[in-house]
């Protein structure tokens, strides 16, 4: 029997000015999944995560997260219900620690005060320590814990992918869309990273994934969805949607 969904957006738009760069575009993503999301350049998949969470506001549409309907929800809340998301570009602190990235990543994602952050004046003796205790432990599962005293700015460009998913990690988030997470990152840091994905989905987390590179789709995803300037194109199992020739029009056509 189908897995139960864990996220469902139907018909999302969003327009900038005459552009509809998503056109009543839905998706579901089933609990426990590794879900894709492909498309040509510009195809609007970037603008549909935005939509997801809550970054940008939708012009139509409705998002049900965990049984929630949170299109209305800032994205911290949505946070804090579960859902994170990482960027392309990593947005992570080059002029502090790996460590410190890591005890942010959780308040930043959640919304929590900057300054209630750093002064941490709410936070008691044993949050931190568990705070701490959980950010070595997955910097350790991700092999970067001789880094963890290190800037983050020290890092390579894979790396500081890995510590950018690592970070949504420290929300212990039940779904985690992760944008572009190989685009550049070298072959042997793709199959760590993709190591790391499956085994996270193995421990129970679900993840939704654009990604250009389509060995990487090919080889985590359960089903994968396909947009075309805007709008849904198509939806299958990987090997479904790569034979389906208005998917490779779609490709060809850019
Ligand atoms: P890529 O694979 O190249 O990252 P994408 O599928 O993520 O592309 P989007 O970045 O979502 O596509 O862009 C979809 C369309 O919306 C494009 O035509 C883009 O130029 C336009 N667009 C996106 N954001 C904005 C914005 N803030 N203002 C105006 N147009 C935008």
């Amino acid at each position: 029997s189908p897995l139960p969904s864990l996220l469902t957006a139907t018909h999302l738009s969003k327009y900038f000015g005459g552009i509809k760069a998503v056109d009543r575009a839905s998706i579901e993503v089933p609990h426990g999944s590794i879900t894709g999301l492909i498309g040509p350049n510009g195809a609007g998949k970037t603008t549909l995560f935005n939509l997801l969470a809550n970054f940008t506001r939708p012009d139509s549409g409705e998002v049900i997260f965990d049984g929630n309907a949170i299109h209305h929800l800032p994205s911290h809340q949505i946070a804090q219900l579960g859902m994170v998301r990482t960027f392309q570009v990593a947005r992570v602190l080059s002029r502090l620690s790996v460590m410190e990235n890591m005890l942010l990543a959780a308040q930043q994602q959640t919304g929590e005060n900057f300054w209630n952050v750093w002064f941490r004046p709410g936070k008691t003796a044993r949050q931190e320590r568990q705070q701490r205790e959980l950010a070595s432990e997955i910097l350790e599962s991700v092999g970067l814990s001789h880094m963890a005293q290190s800037y983050a700015g020290a890092l390579s460009g894979g790396q500081r992918k890995l510590l950018e998913i690592a970070r949504a990690m420290m929300v212990q988030p039940k779904l985690i869309l992760l944008d572009e997470p190989a685009a550049g990152v070298n072959p042997t840091l793709i199959n760590q990273i993709c190591n790391h994905i499956q085994r996270w989905n193995q421990e129970g987390i679900t993840f939704l994934i654009i990604e250009h590179n389509m060995d990487v789709i090919m080889s985590l995803c359960d089903r994968v969805w396909v947009l075309a300037e805007g709008r849904n194109l198509a939806s299958g199992t990987p090997a479904e949607v790569q034979r389906n020739p208005a998917v490779l029009e779609a490709y060809l056509g850019q």
